[in-house]
């Protein structure tokens, strides 16, 4: 089950993050993107992209950026359910991701090329707009990939 580690790592009785549902309705139309700013122990961008019915999520811990000479870590998560594109708030002192969350990004996006530790995509958000690339570093801690937006 692609959302066990979301489900362990969390406590729904103390945070108000959304709780997967035992059922997934697979969305029609197009895909979703978000991305929240999250101020937890240290700030970060959680940059998520609808797939397969769950919001596959990396972490990028300066946010990402529009000039695509600067190439940004994107330390992959575990997946999420789809509800967290909505999610806002406080999660409460002493649980996984302290801190507060917002959405500082959100739009729809078309995968461009998909391959094994290889996604181009075209997003079309509010902020971030165009072809973007996340490239797994194959050498160092698989977790590790590099996000940055494709020379025109
Ligand atoms: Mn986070």
């Amino acid at each position: 089950m692609a959302l066990e580690k979301y489900r362990q790592k969390r406590d729904f009785k103390k945070t108000t993050e959304p709780k997967p549902k035992a059922t997934s309705s697979t969305s029609k139309g197009k895909l979703i993107f978000v991305v929240q700013e999250h101020h937890a122990s240290r700030l970060h961008y959680d940059f998520r992209l609808e797939m397969n019915d769950v919001l596959v999520s990396w972490a990028i811990p300066k946010g990402p950026s529009e000039d695509p000479a600067v190439k940004r870590l994107a330390v992959m998560t575990e997946d999420h359910p789809m509800d967290y594109a909505n999610f806002e708030g406080v999660i409460p002192e002493g649980l996984y991701g302290a801190g507060t969350v917002e959405i500082w990004d959100t739009g729809t996006y078309e995968m461009i090329e998909e391959a094994k530790g290889k996604y181009v995509f075209n997003l079309s958000g509010k902020k971030l707009k165009g072809a973007y690339c996340l490239i797994q570093l194959k050498s160092a801690d698989s977790k590790n990939w590099l996000f940055f937006k494709k020379k025109e």
